[in-house]
């Protein structure tokens, strides 16, 4: 099923739009570990989702479909117009590098955390562990202290 220009063009703002869910369910989970944070920061490569500066960290939510979630079952080629898709998910790719080691050089911490991800609360409080336990930070006991304050149960 091909999609017209006007329903492609509707999904690529939708892909766009800044407060998708899954972005949500990240914030929110930040704020019940009660973490500050900013938002789509213009200073940054990339307008990263969520800065937490205190960590020198930036967290990228990513749909799985849009940024082709590698062994991801959502990360599916559609049938039609292939060659247009995979340009497009090529550009993404290729985007999501750049912008990474951009910050990555200018010394940030860079996590992403996939829609996929974030379907349960169990598996999004996992993964947002690892990111926090895997920074390399002065303050890393302070920041373990933080962020694991409240199990879920
Ligand atoms: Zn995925």
């Amino acid at each position: 099923m091909a999609l017209t220009p006007q329903e492609r063009s509707k999904n690529m703002s939708a892909v766009r739009s800044k407060n998708t869910s899954p972005e949500i369910k990240v914030r929110k989970e930040l704020h019940r570990r009660g973490l500050r944070f900013r938002l789509h920061k213009k200073q940054l490569p990339g307008n990263p989702d969520i800065t937490l500066s205190k960590f020198k960290l930036v967290i990228f939510v990513h749909g799985c479909f849009w940024h082709q979630h590698q062994g991801c079952k959502r990360a599916t080629v559609p049938a039609t117009n292939q060659e247009f898709w995979q340009r497009k998910f090529l550009a993404n790719k290729n985007r999501d590098e750049l912008v990474q080691q951009m910050l990555k050089d200018a010394g940030w911490n860079v996590a992403i955390v996939w829609e996929c991800e974030t379907k349960s609360p169990e598996k999004l409080y996992t993964k947002l562990d690892q990111i926090f336990s895997s920074l390399q930070l002065d303050n890393k006991t302070q920041c373990s202290q933080t962020t694991r304050l409240k199990k879920f149960t």
